[in-house]
């Protein structure tokens, strides 16, 4: 095994997010960072804060948004543990 593949499978190993806490995967975790990128993208279109309930409810898209983020994390996260 060469070190330049020990590199590769560090770097594209899993982060073992099911220990981590909600968080982390809604708020670090490099997993789902396409989709919160795409959650805090409309909220900054918005000017809302992403990650303040309150200021999600103030308007109707960016609190689908932040459910369809919540429920593609929570569907993966179920993928990732039946595997
Ligand atoms: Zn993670």
């Amino acid at each position: 095994m060469s070190p330049g593949y020990l590199v590769h499978a560090h770097a594209g190993s899993r982060d073992n997010c099911t220990s981590q806490t909600v968080d982390h995967l809604f708020r670090e975790c490099p997993r789902f960072g396409k989709l919160r990128l795409d959650h805090e993208f409309l909220c900054g279109h918005l000017g809302l804060s992403p990650y303040l309930l309150r200021s999600l409810m103030r308007k109707r898209p960016a609190l689908k948004s932040y459910t369809d983020m919540v429920n593609s994390i929570l569907s993966d996260l179920k993928k990732f543990n039946n595997t």
